[in-house]
């Protein structure tokens, strides 16, 4: 049998799955102050779910998408990313009613991407949708979210917000016109992959990789120049909305994004400490999809962060909480120790027993540990009804009455 994980697939575990859930926790914390509340939906969904509307042009569908046919012969895909999950749940559970809604969501996700740092083939997105509000200061609201929730985890100064506008269809279409002209003189120099943009999807060509595309792409038309006066005022708005909350952030005129479905803000949160990967949380509005999926007109905005990616910026998790050692003097006070062990656990207090061994092992092992206190469990102080608790980090002990025990530990 094969022991190693599958290529670019990780187990999580000690201070790496530590760090983890202090990014997800934080954000379900900072989210849920914002009114936004959690949906679950499966890991799996028809294929078309995505195919249909991430874009098929777009890197995911061409490329990366985990793709299989059921033993019914439904084709399936393992979910990508969760915007396409939420909004196809959003609308076949008919959650037109509650507008607006806001959701959150968190789980693993799948693509068949070149493992690199920060780059895995399972990976965990934490993301939220803020579903019709359609106006700048929904847009405000969730970078604001996003910003508050960084610079909760300590990444304050380490990381950008990066944004742009896409404008509206009519902005949109403009501006494909000026880019295809612009890029079509250039038709030679581009790669492969974004020849065949060309004429399906231009749009992508901004965000490729490749340098040969990157060089062509410096000098290319602004978006800027090709929004519509409602689709400026719609970003000036935004922009307004950030500079009145004190939120930094950067207009960068390239950033499109790599799906079909946003318009008007896009955004990114960067950082330049994870080489190619420093995208750590990224988003922005899409206001035809729900309509796209037979939703009706529902305007929508969202985001989604990179966990992992999120969590190798941390330098050290939050610590775990200290336990106390419970150490039993001998087998006859075993059955003492693990009552009053369980005792401790029901008064809230984190209670570890060492399972074996006498008691100076047992010592040796509540350091390893790192407990705090030592609760020793002899006989004769017993049949007082006391116990010795012994502060292992000055190393002071005291007799302490079975009745106080609880208070006294705490
Ligand atoms: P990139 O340009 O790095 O490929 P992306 O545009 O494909 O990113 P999104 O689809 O916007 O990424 O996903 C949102 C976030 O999820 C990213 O900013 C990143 O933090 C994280 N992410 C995306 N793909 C991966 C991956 N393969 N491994 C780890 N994290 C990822
Ligand atoms: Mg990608």
């Amino acid at each position: 049998m094969k022991t190693q994980s599958v290529r670019g697939t990780y187990d999580l575990y000690g201070e790496a799955k530590r760090k983890t859930k202090q990014v997800t926790r934080m954000a379900e914390s900072v989210v849920e102050k914002y009114g936004f509340e959690e949906i679950e939906t499966p890991i799996f969904e028809f294929t078309e779910v995505f195919a249909r509307n991430l874009g098929d042009t777009s890197d995911i569908v061409t490329k990366e998408m985990y793709c299989f046919e059921d033993r019914g012969g439904e084709s399936l895909t393992l979910r990508p990313e969760g915007t396409a999950g939420a909004i196809r749940a959003f609308v076949s559970n008919g959650m037109q009613q509650n507008l607006p809604l806001k959701l959150y969501y968190q789980g693993p996700m799948f693509r068949y991407e070149r493992p690199q740092k920060g780059r895995q083939r399972q990976f965990t997105q934490f993301g939220v949708e803020l579903l019709g509000a359609d106006v700048p200061q929904a847009d405000v609201e969730v970078i604001a979210m996003a910003y508050e929730f960084l610079e909760k985890l300590g990444l304050q100064g380490q990381v950008v917000v990066e944004v742009n506008s896409l404008g509206d269809e009519e902005s949109r279409n403009a501006y494909r016109t000026k880019l295809v002209e612009y890029l079509r003189g250039h038709y030679d120099e581009l790669s492969d992959d974004s020849k065949a943009r060309l004429e399906r999807n231009p749009l992508r060509i901004l965000d490729s990789k490749e340098e040969c595309d990157k060089a062509i792409v410096e000098n290319a038309p602004l978006y800027a120049d090709s929004l519509n006066d409602k689709s400026k005022e719609f970003f000036k708005k935004v922009l307004e909305g950030l500079d009145k909350l004190g939120i930094k952030y950067r207009i960068n005129n390239r950033l499109v994004r790599g799906l079909d479905y946003y318009s008007h803000t896009v955004f990114e949160l960067v950082t330049d400490k994870l080489g190619a990967q420093g995208t750590v949380l990224a988003g922005g509005r899409y206001d035809g999809l729900v309509a796209q999926m037979g939703g009706g007109d529902v305007a929508g905005i969202g985001w989604a962060c990179g966990v992992e990616r999120l969590a190798m910026l941390l330098d050290k998790p939050i610590e775990n909480e200290r336990p106390v050692a419970i150490i039993p003097v001998g087998e006859d006070v075993n059955d003492a120790a693990l009552e009053i062990a369980q005792k401790l656990r029901l008064s809230g207090l984190k209670v570890e027993q060492g399972y074996s061994g006498n008691m100076k092992k047992r010592m040796i092992k509540a350091n390893k540990i790192n407990a705090r206190l030592a609760v020793i469990v002899g006989s004769d102080e017993l049949a007082k009804g006391e116990v010795v608790v012994k502060n292992l980090d000055n190393g002071e002990q005291k007799n302490v009455s079975l009745k106080n025990l609880a208070e006294e530990l705490k």
